[in-house]
């Protein structure tokens, strides 16, 4: 799973020029490459995508703001937006920079080792306790010091990689990581499928996400 999920805005603007351009959604591509924007003293990155609302976040480890915006939305109205917002940017940025995730990034070896060791000495037993539950296989695990994901699966060979920052989360966060990860041995992607395994398995799984986030 990666964590690019995070730290959405309270503050969805509708757009409603969609019905001005006349064309319909799926004679979009889903995505157009992010380009940066500058607003005063604040740089955003700006992702044109199908969506329904702009929305804003700030994303750890550095602070950087994302912007999602649908199609039809200009530059101007992103400008507008942002400015507006400009206090509640500026308050996620410095909520992001005492979080976990960034302090993490200042992390000698020796921490890193710690981390590792709690991570590896906990997870064996989760991932054993879910296997039986799920009723699916993992093959080995594996973990590392990651900034961007939580952790991985490979499907062909069942391994799992754990992040060893999850050392440093309340101990459901890791147990959400390795629901997910023996999930994709039973669906791939993060669709509505899937979210019905996570649902089935644990249901309190999108609450425990949100600490990870
Ligand atoms: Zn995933």
């Amino acid at each position: 799973m990666s964590r690019d999920r995070l730290r959405e805005s309270p503050f969805p603007v509708r757009a409603n020029s969609r019905a001005k351009t006349g064309r319909k959604r799926r004679d979009k591509p889903a995505r157009l490459a992010p380009c940066k924007l500058r607003v005063g003293d604040l740089v955003v990155s700006v992702v044109r995508k199908d969506v329904r609302t702009i929305r804003l976040r700030v994303r750890p480890p550095e602070g950087r703001i994302e912007v999602s915006a649908p199609f039809p939305v200009s530059d101007r109205q992103i400008e507008q937006l942002v400015r507006s917002k400009r206090s509640w940017l500026m308050a996620k940025q410095h909520e992001v920079a005492q979080s976990v995730m960034s302090r993490a990034e200042g992390a000698d070896a020796a921490e890193v080792c710690a981390w590792r060791a709690a991570v590896e000495t906990a997870a064996p037993v989760l991932v054993a306790k879910w296997e039986r539950i799920m009723g699916v296989h993992a093959g080995k695990l594996a973990y590392r010091n990651m900034r961007s994901r939580w952790g991985s699966c490979q499907p062909a060979t069942g391994r799992i990689c754990l992040n060893v920052r999850l050392a440093l989360y309340p101990p459901e966060c890791l147990e959400y990581v390795v629901v997910h990860e023996l999930a994709h041995l039973i669906v791939a992607g993060h669709g509505s499928e899937f979210r019905r395994v996570m649902d089935s398995f644990l249901p309190d799984w999108q609450s425990v996400a949100a600490k990870l986030r």
